[in-house]
């Protein structure tokens, strides 16, 4: 991945669950265009050093910030860390997210509310510390013409119901309309408020789901443009969302899917 390092020169930017799979790409991607980036790790600290380091070497600025998403005084401490250290924040990557799958009678109460826990309430505390303190500040038009860009980590599994993850499935349902209420009541403060749903990509997440040659059929099966999704497919257009190039778009899910909401087992008439 190249960008220009002016693209998001300037900026701050913090990515929860920055220390692997998708949120690490796109660490690296903000910094590669110019942010300084908070890497938040919830349990990868050596990771999230790790990249951190990366990122300086590269001539970027980061930091890490362990923080459980889920966990409002938590939160709260990470945003402080993040303002202390940075003086502010203009872009926030809501990607922290977990999976814990069985049969939906077997479904214990515990799994549903991690579930909703990390991947909606999550991004709710952290959308609301990153709003407060883009409405303190305003816009500054030398960095960006926005007052501050939320990007929220969906997935296909926001339209595509999901047996077997009942509680994923409704943390992403849960998300779309989270994420268009709160762009609708703050893109009169010039916040843009978008999400990403990545189809598969393969990262630690599912893993299972195409590491033989097997699992990697089924799922093509699935994916009409013939490929499984790669880590820098959502790095990319994180950057793009956190830009000014994307400045009119407000309240948008762009679908990063290979087309597998396409329906394709419709492909040949049903
Ligand atoms: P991943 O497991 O590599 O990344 C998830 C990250 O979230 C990890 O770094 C993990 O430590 C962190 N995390 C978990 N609980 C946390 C908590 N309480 N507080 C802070 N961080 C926490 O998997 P990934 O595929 O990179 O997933 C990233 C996001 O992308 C998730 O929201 C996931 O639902 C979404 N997504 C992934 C795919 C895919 O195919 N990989 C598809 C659609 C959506």
């Amino acid at each position: 991945m190249s960008f220009s390092p002016e693209l998001l020169k300037g900026q701050k930017a913090l990515v929860t669950g920055g220390s692997s799979g998708i949120g690490e790409a796109i660490a690296r991607a903000l910094a590669a265009a110019g942010a300084s980036v908070a890497v938040n790790y919830h349990s990868g600290d050596q990771e999230a050093q790790k990249i951190v380091e990366d990122i300086k070497a590269g001539g970027a600025e980061a930091i890490a910030i362990g923080a459980d998403v889920s966990k409002e005084d938590e939160v709260k401490a990470m945003f402080g860390q993040m303002l202390k250290e940075f003086g502010t924040i203009d872009i926030l990557v809501n990607n922290a997210g977990l999976q814990k799958d069985s049969a939906f009678t077997d479904m214990t109460l515990d799994h549903w509310n991690l579930v909703i826990g990390v991947n909606l309430t999550g991004q709710f505390l952290c959308a609301r510390e990153a709003a407060k303190e883009f409405m303190r500040r305003g816009v500054q038009p030398h960095i960006s013409a926005a007052a501050g860009k939320i990007i929220c980590m969906s997935s296909v599994h926001e339209v595509i119901p999901w047996a077997g993850h009942v509680n994923y499935a409704a943390s992403k349902g849960g998300i779309n309309m989270m994420m268009r209420s709160i762009a609708q009541e703050l893109a009169p403060q010039r916040i843009r408020v978008n999400s990403i749903a990545p189809g598969a990509i393969k990262t630690p997440i599912n893993t299972s789901a195409w590491n033989t040659p097997e699992a990697e059929a089924k799922l093509l099966k699935l994916i009409p443009y013939g490929r499984i999704g790669v880590v820098e497919d959502i790095a990319k257009t994180a950057v793009w969302l956190a830009s000014d190039d994307s400045d009119y778009v407000c309240g948008e899910t762009m679908f990063v899917d290979g087309g597998m909401t396409l329906y394709p087992g419709f492909a040949t008439g049903g």
